[in-house]
């Protein structure tokens, strides 16, 4: 039998007014400095959380370590935490099948915004990748419940955990090592758009690609015409998709790994693609110099906006990319303007484009305003899942 709002068996962690206020705002992150009480609650524990009158308020996932001390997982009690975890992966999965098309790699678990904080998930054709972010996903019995869910729902070949040894250390859990923990296989080909990529479980950067940016490839493959530069290149997402409409392409990365990974994409899909190793602002302020001239490019840097602290050099750094993309793109050229830091919202980054724009005389008109795929969604009452800005737009003079 259910059991009545109040009357749950686990353990209580009290929080203050403001976590109870942020928590009637519908976000479902409660700070360290909102708790009341947690009186030998254990890392990773799932609690009750009460205000301070004891009123009950629903169950979490707490953390002994992190700012964010809890993540609500339900308004009602939560006995079964094996059981809100299948259905919860089950759910995610029934969303994807909805609303993923065009791919067998796309991300099947984004963390808060599937409902399971702390967890994700990536698909890459026949392996998962999967990411453990805090002491409650990391737990045992919460471990094994997503491996047996996930391989019985996905029957992948094998999956794969990728380790951030900084976020592990935050959440003071034990080192541990990426590595298979389901099967023995490691690579694969990804297929995105019609595109062909190859893909290591065990190397590259996050889980591997950059599965968020995945409808922009197509997007900007639409637009694209002429002469391409695609600066921050990794291993040629955005470069493989503007060859297909493109006379020549570039692309740009300060690595070299991504490099090489990005040119045996290019030969799968039969394409000819120039790689360039540069650091991309000399890289640009180089070519802009010499008067070199693109009908397509695309900016897709890293987040130079990692806190709210940074964030005035973070927007003179990408208002300085869009500048010189601009100055270098052909009346009727396309930008394809990306921004993956949550910090800078997006009116803020339209705002980076306009005064880049005005400050090099060009107008832009905007073709389409983007943002995250599908598999990576965007939940109106926490504001933190939605991260990515990609513009296209026209430059008509
Ligand atoms: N566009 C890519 C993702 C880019 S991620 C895709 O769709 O897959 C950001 C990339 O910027 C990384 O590959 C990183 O190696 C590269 N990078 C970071 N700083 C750089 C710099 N100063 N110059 C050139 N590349 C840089």
């Amino acid at each position: 039998m259910p059991s009545k709002p109040g009357t749950s068996s686990l353990p209580v962690v009290r929080i203050s007014r403001r976590g109870v206020r942020r928590l009637q705002d519908g976000h479902v992150w409660v700070y360290r400095s909102d708790i009341v009480s947690a009186d030998g609650v254990a890392p990773g524990s799932t609690v009750g959380i009460s205000d301070e009158r004891g009123k009950f308020l629903g169950t979490a996932l707490y953390s002994s370590s992190s700012q964010i001390a809890i993540r609500m997982i339900s308004s009602h009690p939560v006995d079964d935490l094996t059981r809100l975890l299948q259905d919860r992966i089950r759910g995610a999965i029934i969303y994807r099948e909805r609303v993923v098309r065009d791919t067998d790699a796309y991300r099947v678990i984004f963390s808060e915004a599937d409902f399971v904080p702390g967890l994700i998930v990536d698909r890459y054709n026949d392996l998962l990748s999967i990411q453990a972010l805090t002491q409650a996903m990391d737990a045992e019995p919460a471990r094994a419940v997503i491996v047996a869910e996930l391989s019985q729902r996905l029957k992948p070949a094998a999956i794969a955990e990728r380790v951030d040894p900084r976020i592990r250390e935050l959440e003071q859990l034990p080192a541990r090592p990426s590595g298979l923990i389901h099967g023995e296989k490691t690579s694969t080909v990804v297929t995105m758009n019609g595109v062909r990529f190859h893909y290591e479980a065990l190397e590259g950067q996050k889980t591997g690609s950059f599965l968020d940016q995945r409808e922009n490839y197509a997007a900007a493959a639409r637009f694209a015409h002429g002469e391409a530069l695609d600066v921050f290149c990794y291993q040629g997402g955005f470069a493989l998709h503007l060859a297909s409409s493109c006379s020549k392409v570039t692309g740009v990365d300060s690595s070299r790994p991504s490099l090489e990974v990005a040119d045996r994409n290019a030969s799968l899909n039969s394409h000819e693609i120039e790689w360039v190793e540069a650091n991309a602002f000399d890289l640009l302020r180089d070519y802009a110099d010499a008067g070199r001239r693109y009908d397509t490019i695309v900016l897709d840097p890293p987040a130079f906006a990692k806190s709210k602290s940074n964030l005035e050099t973070a927007l003179r750094g990408y208002k300085e990319l869009n500048l010189r993309a601009l100055k270098m793109l052909r009346p009727g050229g396309i930008l394809v303007s990306c921004c993956c830091s949550y910090h800078v919202s997006p009116a803020q980054y339209l705002d980076v484009l306009r005064i880049s724009a005005q400050d090099v005389h060009r107008n832009l008109r905007i073709v389409e305003n983007r943002g995250q795929a599908k598999d990576h969604p965007i939940l109106l009452n926490i504001p933190e899942t939605e991260y990515l800005k990609c513009i296209v737009a026209y430059v008509s003079n």
